[in-house]
């Protein structure tokens, strides 16, 4: 068996490292130059599902090193009026981790071939195996391929054209703060411990949560990783403001063409009025890493008959951020379907792999969404889009 994996996401990269695990070949292709080419976002809530995933597919000492690296957090969320009171705090459970996304992206490529440069355009599926194009003019044959390539996957829009992504009618624009011994006085002690959003009653959000580092970053890698070089090691708080595309005016051709430091003047204004604390904490962030991410959510779809083809993470179950939840299913997908190709033939393996994912990865797309309407305003999933 040899596995074609289009995508070297969090989901791609963990189905990568659960396949070395198991002996079975496999090759990543990814669009992007390199892994450090685009802002992706800055820090990752893990929870029991992903940090689960991460154990399976990782290295025991590779895993070792992203718990090393994670700060811990309170489980639970809590929501501020823009006036700074605490409205109410929504309890989790289990583990709650804050992490540096490209941390984990590092983790994940270590001893993996990715091969840079690859877009993927089309497939070819026959009895025998599967063919994936690239717009570079080659192509490669394999048992399966596994469209591990986002929101917007090709391998999806080829494979099951009827599974719809639709604008979730919600807008992020994300930052971040730098945490120096002067910023960390505008937050108070709790806000280093959980994540914190300020919501208005137009469902304006201002949302922020902490990367800060048990450890330092170089010591742990030493002792644990040593060929392992992580790229980042300052502390800082991600942040986002958030807001109804109709109240931030701009379509995503607009926002995509602005400069850093207009999306923070942006952002700036969307808060006009509130509680100064809350703009303080806009007013401090790093300009030039702010970039805007439109908010997109998938449609669950029924399920299909299995083939040489099949979706992982974003590219079939894309949801809103309001559960915390993407990542960690997507990182659940990777480790679940190596472990069922390492159990069972092709098919059954595949069949196997998607009954469970169909389930689970549209329930948390449903949950997701039903958390973005009550809290961010985001349209109801049956009508989004
Ligand atoms: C700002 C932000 C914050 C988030 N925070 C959290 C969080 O705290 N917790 C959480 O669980 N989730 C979070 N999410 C969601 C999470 O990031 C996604 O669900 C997760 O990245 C999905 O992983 P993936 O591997 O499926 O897709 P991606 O990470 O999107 O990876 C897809 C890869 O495929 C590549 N690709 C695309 N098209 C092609 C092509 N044609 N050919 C080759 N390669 C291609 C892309 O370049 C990319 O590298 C957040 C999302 C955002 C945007």
């Amino acid at each position: 068996m040899s596995v074609i994996i289009i995508g070297a996401g969090l989901g791609g990269l963990s189905l990568a490292q659960g396949l070395r695990r198991a002996g079975i070949p496999c090759q990543v292709y990814e669009r992007d130059e390199s892994a450090e080419m685009r802002k992706q976002g800055y820090r990752l809530h893990i929870d029991d599902v992903g940090d689960t995933a991460l154990r399976e597919v990782l290295p025991p000492n590779s895993h070792e090193l992203f718990r090393a690296t994670a700060g811990r957090a309170l489980p639970r969320t809590n929501i501020y009026d823009e006036r700074m009171r605490l409205v109410t705090a929504l309890e989790a459970d289990g583990v709650q981790l804050n992490i540096n996304r490209f941390t984990v992206r590092q983790i994940l490529l270590r001893d993996q071939e990715v091969r840079y440069g690859k877009r993927f355009t089309h497939y070819e599926a026959d009895d025998g195996g599967v063919t994936a194009h690239f717009a570079d003019g080659t192509s490669v044959r394999g048992s399966l391929l596994v469209g591990a390539d986002g929101v917007n996957s090709p391998v999806r829009q080829q494979y099951l054209p009827h599974a719809q992504v639709v604008d979730s009618g919600l807008v992020q624009l994300y930052g971040r703060l730098p945490l120096t011994p002067a910023t960390r006085k505008l937050f108070d002690p709790e806000m280093f411990a959980v994540f914190s959003m300020i919501i208005a009653p137009d469902r304006t959000m201002v949302g922020f949560a902490p990367v800060d580092y048990p450890e330092p970053v170089a010591d742990a890698s030493a002792r644990l990783v040593p060929d392992l070089r992580l790229r980042d090691h300052e502390p800082y708080m991600t942040c986002a403001v958030g807001a109804r595309r109709e109240t931030l005016g701009r379509s995503d051709v607009e926002l995509a063409a602005t400069a850093p430091a207009d999306l923070k003047k942006l952002a700036f204004g969307l808060i006009d009025g509130w509680h100064p604390r809350a703009r303080v904490l806009v007013e401090h962030w790093d300009a030039e890493a702010t970039f805007p991410q439109p908010i997109r959510t998938s449609i669950p779809v029924e399920p299909w008959p299995p083939s040489r083809v099949t979706l992982l993470g974003d590219a079939i179950h894309a949801m809103s951020p309001a559960a915390g939840a993407g990542a960690n299913t997507a990182l659940r997908d990777g480790a679940a379907l190596a472990s069922a190709l390492a159990g069972a033939p092709l098919l059954e393996a595949v069949a196997a792999y998607e009954a469970a994912m169909v389930d689970y990865g549209f329930a948390v797309v449903r949950e997701s969404a039903e958390n973005g309407r009550r809290y961010l305003g985001q349209n109801p999933l049956t009508t989004a889009g």
